[in-house]
């Protein structure tokens, strides 16, 4: 590592929990974040100020005035530019060190299953069921680590899912049925905020995951931020669950 990298990482370096070998695994780390809205926003810029080295940015929406309230990578500036071009100007700008790719169109199932198989962590900030469940089952095909965020109105949660440990649940664990109806931020509204804890909460468990370390496999954490409570609940493996479970063929 360089003198240059050491003074700029120091505060992490000096972390018994991390050291210089823990900041080189972020150094040397790709992430793959899919969503550049409200929660990929926090993620990407923590994640980029942390020192991850590779960022790959999925998103292929248009930065609209409507998303400024919560999606905070992106700015007045940036309105009218695709969300990764704008998150890659950000990030640019607070760590030109991080390598940045950007997908800027709907990821077709290959697509998705060569990102994923790249990355070391993928971090779902998507805001619909479909997504979801695809990535869920790609992570779980690919044995890859998912951290899963989501948030609406002044509710969100947060868990870890990681195929590559034997008990671990799935996102599919918790919503075995996929016909689910989505409900977005913009039938529902959401605070600003709310996307901003759940998303750095999510670029703190990719940290830990890179650490090996995961604080959330089979545990979701739910936040009621109207009244600033967390409820943790054990989220057990589903052994009839359509994705992860060993009847599935
Ligand atoms: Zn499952």
């Amino acid at each position: 590592m360089t003198p240059e990298l050491k003074q700029r990482y120091d505060r992490q370096i000096r972390l018994p929990s991390i050291t210089e070998s823990g900041q080189q695994k972020f150094l040397d780390a790709r992430v793959l974040i899919i969503g550049m809205g409200g929660l990929g926003s926090p993620v990407a810029m923590y994640l980029a100020a942390a020192g991850i080295g590779h960022l790959v940015l999925s998103d292929f929406d248009i930065v609209e005035s409507s998303n400024l309230q919560r999606q905070i990578i992106h700015t007045e500036q940036t309105v009218g530019q695709l969300k990764v071009d704008s998150a890659k100007q950000f990030i640019a700008s607070l760590s030109p060190n991080t390598e940045v790719t950007t997908i800027d169109h709907e990821l077709s199932e290959d697509e998705l299953a060569e990102q994923v198989n790249l990355a070391d962590v993928i971090v779902d900030c998507t805001d619909n069921f479909p997504s979801r469940f695809e990535l869920n089952r790609v992570c779980i095909k690919l044995k890859k680590p998912l951290v899963s965020g989501a948030a609406i109105r002044q509710e969100g949660q947060i868990s870890t899912y990681d195929s590559r440990k034997e008990n671990s649940p799935c996102y599919q664990c918790l919503y075995p049925d996929e016909g689910l109806e989505s409900v977005t931020c913009s039938m529902e509204g959401v605070m600003a905020p709310v996307v901003g804890i759940i998303g750095t909460m999510q670029a703190q468990e990719t940290l830990n995951v890179l650490l090996d370390r995961p604080a959330l496999v089979g545990t979701l954490l739910l936040l009621d931020a109207q009244y600033l409570e967390w409820q943790r609940m054990q989220l057990p493996k589903n052994p009839k669950c359509p994705a992860c479970s060993e009847t599935q063929t």
